[in-house]
C-alpha cells in the first residue's frame, strides 16, 4: 500500500512538473518518474528459509540459497540459445540477457555484464581456499555464481552463473 501510494504521489509530481511547462522542467519530471521506477525494482523480497524450500525445488535451493554449485554440463542453459532474459529463479527479477550470453566452454552459462548493474551485488568470497567475488541477486540475495575477469569484450567480465538460480524468459527479437 505504501508503495501503490509513493507512486500515484510521484506520477501526480511529475503530471504537476510537466504542467509547468518547459523543456528542462519536463526533463526533470522525467528523472523524477525514472529514478522511483528504479527504486521500486530493487525493492527488497524477503521470504522464510522454510518458504524459500517451499517455493523452489531442492536443487534450485541448494544453489540459490545455500550458496551450492552445480555439476558443470548439467544446466539446461549452459549451451541454450534462446533469445530472451534470464530472470532470478527466486523472485523474478531479470538478471541477464540472452544478447550478454557466450560460449565460456566451462559448462555454466555465461554473461559478459548483467542486464542493469544495480540487479546484482558482488561480494568477496573466501571461501575455496582463494578470493573470488560472489554474484547475489540485488533482490532476494539469491546466490547466483561469482564474477571472473577473464571474460570476452566488451566488458572482459565473464558472470559465471548456475543454471538451477536462473529462469529464462523468452522475448522475441527487437
Ligand atoms: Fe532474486
Amino acid at each position: 500500500m505504501p508503495k501503490m501510494l509513493l507512486i500515484a504521489a510521484t506520477v501526480l509530481a511529475a503530471a504537476a512538473l510537466a504542467g509547468c511547462g518547459g523543456g528542462r522542467t519536463g526533463a526533470e519530471s522525467r528523472e523524477v518518474s525514472k529514478g522511483s521506477k528504479e527504486k521500486a525494482m530493487i525493492e527488497k523480497v524477503s521470504k522464510s528459509d522454510a518458504q524459500w524450500r517451499e517455493a523452489l525445488t531442492p536443487q534450485q535451493y541448494s544453489v540459490a540459497r545455500q550458496k551450492g554449485t552445480e555439476h558443470a554440463f548439467s544446466s539446461e542453459y549452459y549451451n541454450f540459445k534462446g533469445h530472451g532474459v534470464y530472470t532470478c529463479v527466486c523472485c523474478g527479477l531479470e538478471l541477464f540477457s540472452s544478447e550478454a550470453k557466450y560460449e565460456s566452454g566451462t559448462g555454466w552459462p555465461s554473461f559478459y555484464e548483467p542486464v542493469k548493474k544495480d540487479h546484482v551485488v558482488e561480494k568477496p568470497d573466501h571461501s575455496l581456499l582463494t578470493t573470488r567475488t560472489e554474484v547475489l541477486c540485488a533482490r532476494c540475495d539469491a546466490h547466483l555464481g561469482h564474477v571472473f575477469d577473464d571474460g570476452p569484450e566488451p566488458t572482459r567480465l565473464r558472470y559465471c552463473m548456475n543454471g538451477a538460480a536462473l529462469k529464462f524468459v523468452p522475448r522475441e527479437k527487437p
